[in-house]
Protein backbone atom coordinates (compact mmCIF):
# COMPACT_ATOMS: atom_id res chain seq x y z
CA UNK A 1 0.00 0.00 0.00
CA UNK A 2 1.46 3.45 -0.81
CA UNK A 3 2.07 5.66 2.47
CA UNK A 4 2.79 9.27 1.77
CA UNK A 5 3.41 12.01 4.41
CA UNK A 6 0.77 15.28 4.36
CA UNK A 7 1.21 18.57 6.11
CA UNK A 8 -1.57 20.23 7.71
CA UNK A 9 -1.24 24.23 8.46
CA UNK A 10 -4.92 24.94 9.14
CA UNK A 11 -3.62 28.47 9.67
CA UNK A 12 -6.37 31.51 11.09
CA UNK A 13 -9.87 32.15 10.92
CA UNK A 14 -11.96 29.85 9.08
CA UNK A 15 -8.93 27.69 8.34
CA UNK A 16 -9.06 25.60 11.47
CA UNK A 17 -12.85 25.17 11.24
CA UNK A 18 -12.43 23.92 7.38
CA UNK A 19 -9.49 21.53 8.10
CA UNK A 20 -11.03 20.07 10.77
CA UNK A 21 -13.42 18.38 8.33
CA UNK A 22 -10.63 17.49 6.07
CA UNK A 23 -9.27 15.81 9.30
CA UNK A 24 -11.74 13.20 9.23
CA UNK A 25 -11.69 12.86 5.64
CA UNK A 26 -8.05 11.62 5.52
CA UNK A 27 -9.02 8.94 8.40
CA UNK A 28 -11.74 8.06 5.51
CA UNK A 29 -9.55 7.70 3.00
CA UNK A 30 -6.64 5.69 5.53
CA UNK A 31 -10.06 3.39 6.44
CA UNK A 32 -10.83 2.58 2.90
CA UNK A 33 -7.06 0.69 2.55
CA UNK A 34 -5.87 1.76 -0.62
CA UNK A 35 -3.67 4.53 0.98
CA UNK A 36 -1.93 5.47 4.34
CA UNK A 37 -1.71 9.31 5.27
CA UNK A 38 0.39 9.92 8.08
CA UNK A 39 -0.26 13.75 9.00
CA UNK A 40 1.59 16.58 11.06
CA UNK A 41 0.49 19.38 12.25
CA UNK A 42 1.47 23.02 12.34
CA UNK A 43 1.12 26.95 12.57
CA UNK A 44 1.17 29.28 9.72
CA UNK A 45 0.28 32.94 9.33
CA UNK A 46 -1.03 34.67 12.51
CA UNK A 47 -0.72 31.79 14.84
CA UNK A 48 2.46 31.06 14.02
CA UNK A 49 3.76 35.10 14.56
CA UNK A 50 1.90 34.77 17.94
CA UNK A 51 4.01 31.76 18.69
CA UNK A 52 7.40 32.29 17.45
CA UNK A 53 7.33 35.80 15.92
CA UNK A 54 7.50 34.29 12.04
CA UNK A 55 4.51 33.87 10.09
CA UNK A 56 6.10 30.42 9.47
CA UNK A 57 8.93 28.80 11.59
CA UNK A 58 12.11 27.00 10.14
CA UNK A 59 10.79 23.92 11.73
CA UNK A 60 7.70 23.87 9.93
CA UNK A 61 9.16 24.85 6.61
CA UNK A 62 11.54 22.04 7.25
CA UNK A 63 8.61 19.74 7.88
CA UNK A 64 7.02 21.09 4.73
CA UNK A 65 9.93 19.88 2.35
CA UNK A 66 10.24 16.71 4.05
CA UNK A 67 6.33 16.31 3.28
CA UNK A 68 4.75 14.49 -0.07
CA UNK A 69 2.45 17.76 0.20
CA UNK A 70 1.11 20.21 2.35
CA UNK A 71 -2.50 21.56 3.11
CA UNK A 72 -3.19 25.14 4.10
CA UNK A 73 -6.41 26.50 5.42
CA UNK A 74 -5.95 30.16 5.09
CA UNK A 75 -4.21 32.77 6.80
CA UNK A 76 -4.32 36.21 7.97
CA UNK A 77 -6.78 38.83 9.86
CA UNK A 78 -7.73 41.70 11.32
CA UNK A 79 -5.65 40.76 14.64
CA UNK A 80 -2.27 40.97 12.45
CA UNK A 81 -2.68 44.69 10.83
CA UNK A 82 -0.04 46.08 12.41
CA UNK A 83 2.54 43.25 11.82
CA UNK A 84 5.66 44.57 10.89
CA UNK A 85 5.09 43.66 7.09
CA UNK A 86 8.00 40.76 6.23
CA UNK A 87 6.15 38.99 9.40
CA UNK A 88 3.05 39.51 8.08
CA UNK A 89 0.52 36.12 7.80
CA UNK A 90 0.74 35.67 4.18
CA UNK A 91 4.81 35.92 4.30
CA UNK A 92 4.24 32.56 5.63
CA UNK A 93 2.49 31.23 1.97
CA UNK A 94 4.86 33.46 -0.17
CA UNK A 95 7.61 31.65 1.83
CA UNK A 96 6.39 28.57 1.19
CA UNK A 97 5.21 29.11 -2.38
CA UNK A 98 9.24 30.30 -2.87
CA UNK A 99 11.19 27.71 -1.24
CA UNK A 100 9.10 24.52 -2.95
CA UNK A 101 9.37 27.10 -6.01
CA UNK A 102 5.60 26.17 -6.43
CA UNK A 103 5.42 27.70 -10.11
CA UNK A 104 2.37 26.31 -11.03
CA UNK A 105 -1.15 27.56 -10.09
CA UNK A 106 -4.01 24.65 -10.69
CA UNK A 107 -7.64 26.28 -10.42
CA UNK A 108 -10.20 23.81 -11.64
CA UNK A 109 -13.93 26.13 -12.28
CA UNK A 110 -16.30 22.73 -11.57
CA UNK A 111 -19.87 23.94 -11.94
CA UNK A 112 -21.94 21.34 -9.59
CA UNK A 113 -25.59 20.70 -11.29
CA UNK A 114 -27.77 21.44 -7.98
CA UNK A 115 -25.68 25.19 -7.81
CA UNK A 116 -25.94 26.20 -11.28
CA UNK A 117 -28.59 28.46 -10.85
CA UNK A 118 -25.86 30.21 -8.10
CA UNK A 119 -23.74 31.10 -11.51
CA UNK A 120 -23.62 34.75 -12.69
CA UNK A 121 -24.24 33.03 -16.09
CA UNK A 122 -27.06 30.93 -17.19
CA UNK A 123 -27.81 27.58 -16.46
CA UNK A 124 -27.33 26.40 -19.84
CA UNK A 125 -24.10 28.05 -20.04
CA UNK A 126 -22.36 26.42 -16.72
CA UNK A 127 -24.36 23.02 -16.09
CA UNK A 128 -21.61 20.18 -16.07
CA UNK A 129 -19.31 23.36 -16.51
CA UNK A 130 -15.33 22.06 -15.75
CA UNK A 131 -12.37 23.89 -16.83
CA UNK A 132 -8.70 24.02 -15.30
CA UNK A 133 -6.77 26.96 -15.19
CA UNK A 134 -3.05 26.57 -15.07
CA UNK A 135 -1.58 29.57 -14.03
CA UNK A 136 2.10 30.47 -13.75
CA UNK A 137 2.92 31.25 -10.55
CA UNK A 138 6.56 32.58 -9.62
CA UNK A 139 7.11 35.02 -12.89
CA UNK A 140 6.30 37.64 -15.24
CA UNK A 141 5.00 41.25 -14.47
CA UNK A 142 4.57 40.55 -10.52
CA UNK A 143 8.14 39.91 -10.44
CA UNK A 144 10.49 41.27 -13.58
CA UNK A 145 13.07 43.88 -12.31
CA UNK A 146 12.62 47.34 -12.66
CA UNK A 147 10.07 47.51 -10.48
CA UNK A 148 9.39 50.85 -9.35
CA UNK A 149 7.81 54.50 -8.87
CA UNK A 150 10.13 57.48 -9.64
CA UNK A 151 9.16 60.97 -8.96
CA UNK A 152 9.36 63.19 -12.16
CA UNK A 153 9.23 66.28 -9.95
CA UNK A 154 7.07 68.47 -11.85
CA UNK A 155 4.08 66.87 -9.99
CA UNK A 156 4.74 63.72 -12.28
CA UNK A 157 5.63 60.46 -11.41
CA UNK A 158 6.55 57.38 -13.45
CA UNK A 159 5.64 53.91 -12.45
CA UNK A 160 7.22 50.91 -14.02
CA UNK A 161 6.20 46.96 -13.30
CA UNK A 162 8.32 44.72 -15.98
CA UNK A 163 6.97 41.55 -17.32
CA UNK A 164 9.72 39.07 -18.20
CA UNK A 165 9.29 35.05 -19.08
CA UNK A 166 12.57 32.54 -19.81
CA UNK A 167 12.01 29.73 -22.22
CA UNK A 168 12.30 27.44 -19.54
CA UNK A 169 9.84 28.57 -17.57
CA UNK A 170 6.63 28.39 -20.70
CA UNK A 171 8.51 25.18 -21.15
CA UNK A 172 7.68 23.67 -17.67
CA UNK A 173 3.69 25.31 -17.12
CA UNK A 174 2.95 24.11 -20.60
CA UNK A 175 4.21 20.39 -19.69
CA UNK A 176 1.87 20.79 -16.37
CA UNK A 177 -0.86 21.97 -18.57
CA UNK A 178 -0.42 19.59 -21.25
CA UNK A 179 0.06 16.47 -18.92
CA UNK A 180 -3.63 17.65 -17.08
CA UNK A 181 -5.32 17.48 -20.34
CA UNK A 182 -4.04 13.99 -21.33
CA UNK A 183 -5.84 13.12 -17.67
CA UNK A 184 -8.93 15.30 -18.90
CA UNK A 185 -10.64 16.19 -22.26
CA UNK A 186 -7.29 16.55 -24.19
CA UNK A 187 -7.09 20.34 -25.21
CA UNK A 188 -4.82 23.43 -24.41
CA UNK A 189 -6.00 26.59 -24.94
CA UNK A 190 -2.75 28.88 -24.28
CA UNK A 191 -3.76 32.42 -23.73
CA UNK A 192 -1.32 34.98 -24.27
CA UNK A 193 -1.40 38.49 -26.36
CA UNK A 194 1.47 37.92 -28.84
CA UNK A 195 -0.04 40.74 -31.00
CA UNK A 196 1.23 43.44 -28.79
CA UNK A 197 3.62 41.62 -26.50
CA UNK A 198 7.17 39.98 -26.56
CA UNK A 199 6.41 37.80 -24.01
CA UNK A 200 3.49 37.00 -25.64
CA UNK A 201 5.70 35.71 -28.77
CA UNK A 202 7.72 34.15 -26.00
CA UNK A 203 4.91 32.34 -24.89
CA UNK A 204 3.37 31.22 -28.18
CA UNK A 205 6.48 30.18 -29.45
CA UNK A 206 7.53 27.84 -26.50
CA UNK A 207 4.31 26.72 -26.07
CA UNK A 208 3.82 25.60 -29.45
CA UNK A 209 7.58 23.60 -29.44
CA UNK A 210 6.58 21.68 -26.53
CA UNK A 211 3.70 21.22 -27.55
CA UNK A 212 5.20 19.51 -31.49
CA UNK A 213 8.01 17.38 -29.49
CA UNK A 214 6.21 16.09 -26.25
CA UNK A 215 2.46 16.40 -27.15
CA UNK A 216 1.42 16.09 -30.19
CA UNK A 217 -1.45 13.39 -29.11
CA UNK A 218 -3.38 16.46 -27.31
CA UNK A 219 -5.15 19.48 -29.29
CA UNK A 220 -3.78 23.23 -28.58
CA UNK A 221 -5.46 26.32 -29.25
CA UNK A 222 -3.67 29.28 -29.23
CA UNK A 223 -5.97 32.06 -28.08
CA UNK A 224 -5.44 36.48 -27.02
CA UNK A 225 -6.53 36.63 -23.90
CA UNK A 226 -9.00 39.34 -23.92
CA UNK A 227 -10.71 37.37 -26.16
CA UNK A 228 -10.48 34.13 -23.85
CA UNK A 229 -11.92 36.80 -21.03
CA UNK A 230 -14.40 37.09 -23.45
CA UNK A 231 -15.24 33.31 -24.15
CA UNK A 232 -15.18 32.44 -20.90
CA UNK A 233 -18.34 34.57 -20.26
CA UNK A 234 -19.71 33.54 -23.71
CA UNK A 235 -19.45 30.11 -23.86
CA UNK A 236 -17.58 28.69 -21.21
CA UNK A 237 -17.98 25.04 -21.73
CA UNK A 238 -15.50 25.14 -24.72
CA UNK A 239 -12.86 24.94 -22.72
CA UNK A 240 -10.77 21.90 -21.14
CA UNK A 241 -7.22 23.33 -19.92
CA UNK A 242 -6.33 27.21 -20.17
CA UNK A 243 -2.67 27.82 -19.64
CA UNK A 244 -1.53 31.13 -19.11
CA UNK A 245 0.86 33.29 -17.28
CA UNK A 246 0.47 34.69 -13.75
CA UNK A 247 -0.85 38.30 -14.59
CA UNK A 248 -3.67 37.06 -16.95
CA UNK A 249 -3.99 34.06 -15.03
CA UNK A 250 -4.86 36.12 -11.85
CA UNK A 251 -7.95 37.72 -13.69
CA UNK A 252 -8.93 34.86 -15.76
CA UNK A 253 -9.43 32.37 -12.96
CA UNK A 254 -11.18 34.49 -10.60
CA UNK A 255 -13.23 34.87 -13.99
CA UNK A 256 -13.95 31.85 -14.72
CA UNK A 257 -14.67 30.77 -10.41
CA UNK A 258 -17.71 33.12 -10.94
CA UNK A 259 -19.30 30.97 -13.42
CA UNK A 260 -19.31 28.64 -10.45
CA UNK A 261 -21.05 30.30 -7.71
CA UNK A 262 -19.26 30.52 -4.13
CA UNK A 263 -16.01 30.97 -3.04
CA UNK A 264 -16.70 28.77 -0.82
CA UNK A 265 -16.64 25.67 -3.27
CA UNK A 266 -13.35 26.34 -5.35
CA UNK A 267 -9.95 24.71 -4.57
CA UNK A 268 -6.39 24.90 -5.37
CA UNK A 269 -3.38 22.99 -5.88
CA UNK A 270 0.37 24.94 -6.52
CA UNK A 271 3.07 22.58 -7.89
CA UNK A 272 6.34 22.57 -8.03
CA UNK A 273 9.18 20.84 -10.45
CA UNK A 274 8.96 16.39 -10.37
CA UNK A 275 11.99 14.76 -8.95
CA UNK A 276 13.16 11.80 -10.55
CA UNK A 277 10.08 9.83 -9.30
CA UNK A 278 7.28 11.91 -10.66
CA UNK A 279 7.14 13.43 -7.39
CA UNK A 280 6.67 16.96 -7.52
CA UNK A 281 6.22 19.55 -4.28
CA UNK A 282 2.88 20.37 -3.36
CA UNK A 283 0.52 22.54 -1.71
CA UNK A 284 -3.77 21.95 -2.01
CA UNK A 285 -5.80 24.63 -0.16
CA UNK A 286 -8.89 26.54 -0.98
CA UNK A 287 -9.27 29.84 -3.09
CA UNK A 288 -10.95 31.82 0.02
CA UNK A 289 -9.24 33.61 2.60
CA UNK A 290 -9.66 33.37 6.71
CA UNK A 291 -13.03 35.20 6.52
CA UNK A 292 -13.08 37.20 9.95
CA UNK A 293 -16.53 37.97 9.38
CA UNK A 294 -17.76 34.63 9.97
CA UNK A 295 -14.54 32.92 11.94
CA UNK A 296 -15.68 31.26 14.62
CA UNK A 297 -19.08 30.68 14.20
CA UNK A 298 -18.90 27.22 12.61
CA UNK A 299 -20.79 27.94 9.71
CA UNK A 300 -18.05 28.06 7.12
CA UNK A 301 -18.10 25.96 4.04
CA UNK A 302 -15.59 23.25 4.24
CA UNK A 303 -16.19 21.97 0.61
CA UNK A 304 -13.64 24.47 -1.50
CA UNK A 305 -10.75 22.72 1.13
CA UNK A 306 -12.26 19.11 0.67
CA UNK A 307 -12.22 19.46 -2.85
CA UNK A 308 -8.42 20.67 -2.29
CA UNK A 309 -7.55 17.65 -0.56
CA UNK A 310 -9.64 15.34 -3.05
CA UNK A 311 -6.82 17.24 -5.17
CA UNK A 312 -4.26 16.42 -3.17
CA UNK A 313 -5.40 12.37 -3.51
CA UNK A 314 -5.51 12.98 -7.46
CA UNK A 315 -2.08 14.79 -8.48
CA UNK A 316 -0.09 14.00 -5.20
CA UNK A 317 -0.92 10.72 -4.02
CA UNK A 318 -2.08 9.23 -7.47
CA UNK A 319 -5.77 8.44 -6.11
CA UNK A 320 -8.03 9.36 -8.67
CA UNK A 321 -10.71 6.97 -7.42
CA UNK A 322 -10.69 8.23 -3.99
CA UNK A 323 -10.68 12.09 -5.70
CA UNK A 324 -13.71 10.94 -7.69
CA UNK A 325 -15.75 9.42 -4.59
CA UNK A 326 -15.07 12.63 -2.59
CA UNK A 327 -16.28 14.91 -5.52
CA UNK A 328 -19.41 12.75 -6.02
CA UNK A 329 -20.26 12.32 -2.29
CA UNK A 330 -19.90 16.59 -2.73
CA UNK A 331 -22.30 16.58 -5.63
CA UNK A 332 -24.38 13.90 -3.58
CA UNK A 333 -24.98 16.45 -0.87
CA UNK A 334 -25.92 18.92 -2.88
CA UNK A 335 -28.59 17.57 -4.69
CA UNK A 336 -29.95 16.98 -1.39
CA UNK A 337 -30.36 19.67 -1.01
CA UNK A 338 -27.97 20.78 2.29
CA UNK A 339 -26.12 24.15 2.09
CA UNK A 340 -23.75 26.37 4.10
CA UNK A 341 -24.87 30.07 4.50
CA UNK A 342 -22.61 31.20 1.37
CA UNK A 343 -24.68 29.04 -1.11
CA UNK A 344 -28.16 29.21 0.87
CA UNK A 345 -30.90 28.87 -1.67
CA UNK A 346 -34.80 28.84 -1.34
CA UNK A 347 -35.74 25.13 -0.47
CA UNK A 348 -32.56 23.96 0.72
CA UNK A 349 -31.42 23.33 4.31
CA UNK A 350 -28.59 25.83 5.46
CA UNK A 351 -26.03 23.59 7.83
CA UNK A 352 -23.11 24.76 9.06
CA UNK A 353 -19.60 23.22 9.20
CA UNK A 354 -19.52 20.22 11.16
CA UNK A 355 -22.82 19.06 9.04
CA UNK A 356 -21.73 19.61 5.68
CA UNK A 357 -18.80 17.61 6.69
CA UNK A 358 -21.24 14.81 8.31
CA UNK A 359 -22.76 14.70 5.25
CA UNK A 360 -20.22 14.34 3.18
CA UNK A 361 -18.60 11.43 5.53
CA UNK A 362 -21.80 9.67 5.30
CA UNK A 363 -22.41 10.28 1.56
CA UNK A 364 -18.76 8.46 1.04
P1 LIG B 1 -8.03 37.13 1.40
O1 LIG B 1 -7.42 38.46 1.37
O2 LIG B 1 -7.38 36.17 2.35
O3 LIG B 1 -8.30 36.55 0.05
P2 LIG B 1 -10.68 38.14 1.48
O4 LIG B 1 -11.15 39.09 2.51
O5 LIG B 1 -10.42 38.58 0.10
O6 LIG B 1 -9.45 37.35 2.07
P3 LIG B 1 -12.28 35.87 2.17
O7 LIG B 1 -11.62 35.76 3.48
O8 LIG B 1 -12.21 34.70 1.31
O9 LIG B 1 -11.73 37.00 1.28
O10 LIG B 1 -13.79 36.30 2.40
C1 LIG B 1 -14.59 36.98 1.44
C2 LIG B 1 -16.06 36.79 1.78
O11 LIG B 1 -16.47 35.46 1.44
C3 LIG B 1 -16.36 36.98 3.27
O12 LIG B 1 -17.60 37.60 3.44
C4 LIG B 1 -16.40 35.56 3.78
O13 LIG B 1 -17.24 35.40 4.89
C5 LIG B 1 -16.93 34.76 2.59
N1 LIG B 1 -16.35 33.42 2.58
C6 LIG B 1 -15.08 33.11 2.23
N2 LIG B 1 -14.85 31.80 2.36
C7 LIG B 1 -15.99 31.25 2.83
C8 LIG B 1 -16.37 29.93 3.17
N3 LIG B 1 -15.54 28.87 3.09
N4 LIG B 1 -17.62 29.73 3.62
C9 LIG B 1 -18.48 30.75 3.72
N5 LIG B 1 -18.20 32.03 3.40
C10 LIG B 1 -16.96 32.29 2.96
MG1 LIG C 1 -9.03 38.07 -1.50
Amino acid sequence: MASFKLLLLPGDGIGTEVMDEVTRLIEWANGTGAISIETETDLIGGCAYDEHGEAISEAAMQTAHAADAVMLGAVGGPKWDGVPYDKRPEAGLLRLRKDLQLFANLRPAICYPALAEASSLKRELVEGLDIMIVRELTGGVYFGEPKEITDLGNGQKRAVDTQVYETYEIERIAAVAFDLARKRGNLVHSAEKRNVMKTGVLWNEVVTKVHKDSYSDVKLEHILADNCAMQLVRAPKQFDVIVTDNLFGDVLSDEAAMATGSLGMLPSASLGAADENGMRPAMYEPVHGSAPDIAGQGKANPIATIASFAMCLRYSFDQGELADKIEAAIANVLDQGLRTGDIAQKGCKTVGTREMGDAIIASL
